[in-house]
């Protein structure tokens, strides 16, 4: 069996920021598993083989109490030893079960950039890069939503599978996380310069299923794409079978992605501005007031509230 200890190389410079270099060919990755594991709407993303794994640890829902220990249950069936986390920021969604792991599984390495991060072992760097047996991770920096909130990009030497992105609450699918503690400059940089500078098969393997609802405001935005229809009919679709939208690529992303299109008129129109960076804050902006609709509730929910027959279950004042 391999040791499981992963190298913490100096960062290389070649072959990155790829933005500035033209395409590098990237090592090809084969036996890179790389599930998404759907529980309720949880999301969890493995990588690793029989003898050694690592996890981005799937958000947690506020009454979920039990996340640590379904991965646990998915790592017994699985038949993997669970080493490192990558956590992505600090946000109790994405980290709160990193203690529990840890008590739970002496030595486990837990990897951040930001010391808020739970349990956190092994405080990383932009451009670090990281090795688990054949697998290898590119440590990417991008402050905005979080001010130490990184992304990892993962791939497998002499592998044919495409590399992943596990972006956290950076990219979405059709849309990007919110600037809770940083500025749009930061967060243009981010999607133009770090992610929307890797190869375009990349795929996005982002924090929340909130494709649909990105989707419904990035038709606001361009009324007139018709990938953005597409990629709207289908998620609805997927979200009516319960069946997940993640993972993307970074090529789809750019063609239904209102951020990152940020330079297509359609999109300045909609925003009345013309500089890249106005328009992404304008974008947020518009973003963050794109309410959700109020809860329709369940016709026979409603007929049963006027027939009393909740009474029962309802609390007296
Ligand atoms: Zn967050």
């Amino acid at each position: 069996m391999p040791s499981f200890v992963p190298s913490l190389r100096k960062p290389k410079m070649p072959p990155w920021p790829r933005s500035q270099r033209g395409p590098v060919p990237l090592p090809r990755s084969g036996s890179l598993l790389c599930a998404t594991l759907s529980l309720w709407h949880l999301r969890g993303c493995f990588w690793g083989n029989r003898a050694q794994c690592g996890c981005v640890p799937p958000p947690l829902p506020a009454q979920c109490h039990s996340g640590p220990f379904q991965l646990l249950e998915i790592v017994r069936k699985e038949d993997v030893v669970l080493k490192a986390i990558l956590t992505t920021h600090h946000h109790w969604d994405h980290a709160r079960g990193n203690e529990e792991l840890a008590q739970l599984l002496p030595g486990l390495q837990v990897f951040g950039a930001d010391e808020r991060v739970g349990a956190l072992t092994h405080r990383v760097s932009h451009g670090q890069e990281l090795a688990f047996g054949s697998i290898r991770v590119r440590c990417l920096f991008t402050p905005c939503h979080t001010s130490g909130h990184m992304c990892y990009f993962m791939w497998e030497d002499d592998s044919p599978d495409a590399p992943a992105l596990f972006s956290g609450d950076t990219l979405f699918v059709g849309g990007c996380g919110q600037f809770f503690e940083g500025t749009a400059e930061q967060m243009l940089t981010n999607l133009t310069q770090i992610l929307g500078a890797l190869p375009r098969d990349t795929k996005v393997f982002c924090g929340h299923e909130c494709t649909v609802r990105n989707l419904k405001f990035a038709l606001k935005v361009e009324p007139e794409n018709e990938k953005v229809k597409e990629k709207l009919a289908w998620a609805k679709q997927r979200d009516d079978e319960d069946l997940p939208t993640v993972p993307s690529t970074l090529e789809e992303e750019f063609l239904y992605n209102p951020f990152l299109r940020v330079t297509e008129e359609a999109v300045q129109r909609f925003t009345g501005r013309t500089e890249p960076v106005e328009v992404l804050r304008a974008l947020r902006s518009q973003r963050d007031n794109f309410k959700k609709p109020k809860e329709r509730l369940n016709p026979q929910a409603v007929l049963a509230f006027d027939w009393g027959l909740f009474e029962p279950f309802l609390e007296k004042k």
